[in-house]
């Protein structure tokens, strides 16, 4: 049977070992060698919780491969933790399967003119959000886990090429602007009001309709 709890721990090591971050790429190391030793999991397990703990460490620039490399990180991760936890296989899957606000994405509205507004950063984050986790549930159940890390091919599958530029679409439609980039807006563009805030929409259905999400702050129109 496929050890997916040492892959996970392997391809965690050479991520984190890809972002010099040794002291943690060295713990999955002694993780690895402590299973394959006496199947043990708690020295793995100790690497959660708390502050500057395991669950602290964030992958990955800003740019699309990075917010992808980050995002299969916590999967690894949340996969890793689980199976030593002891949970099985077909559990992990199901959760992966229903991930939380999977269809919810963010940008920035202006209170005063209704301004909106959304950064190429939001939407790879939505992307991810929806693609990953379906990513690892058919990848496990294939049996070939190891090519999670194969980003690029991710990137620039058919699907995910598809899903954003219908998504654009959407985006487009509703009137909200694509920032070019995504420093922090403390004003306005359009009308200079400093009552700027953080909006979310939400994508109905099947990619049909982009609604304003429920929890927003008012605005005057
Ligand atoms: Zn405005």
């Amino acid at each position: 049977m496929t050890d997916n709890y040492k892959i996970s721990l392997a391809l965690l090591a050479k991520i984190l070992q890809e972002e010099n971050d040794e002291h943690w790429a060295n713990w999955m190391l002694e993780d690895i060698k402590l299973w394959e030793k006496d199947k043990s999991v708690e020295h793995h397990l100790h690497a959660y919780g708390g502050m500057g703990s395991f669950n602290d460490v964030v992958i990955g620039d800003n740019d699309n491969e990075g917010i992808w490399k980050g995002k299969i990180f916590e999967y690894l991760q949340a996969l890793a933790y689980s199976l030593a936890k002891g949970n099985f296989l077909e559990t992990i899957l199901e959760t992966f399967s229903n991930p939380h606000r999977v269809n919810e994405i963010s940008g920035w509205r202006c209170r005063n003119c209704g301004d909106a507004r959304m950064t190429d950063r939001e939407i790879n984050l939505f992307i991810t959000n929806y693609f990953v986790p379906k990513f690892f549930v058919k990848y496990v159940q294939e049996d070939r886990l190891k090519e999670v890390l194969d980003i690029c091919k991710l990137i620039d599958s058919e699907e995910v090429i598809g899903k954003k530029s219908q998504l654009k679409s959407l985006i487009q439609e509703a009137n909200i602007i694509l920032n070019p980039d995504d420093n922090w807006l403390w004003n306005c563009p359009k009308c200079g009001s400093s009552e700027v805030c953080v909006y979310r929409w939400v994508v109905l259905g099947d990619d049909e309709e982009l609604v304003e999400g429920e929890d927003n702050l008012s605005y005057r129109e």
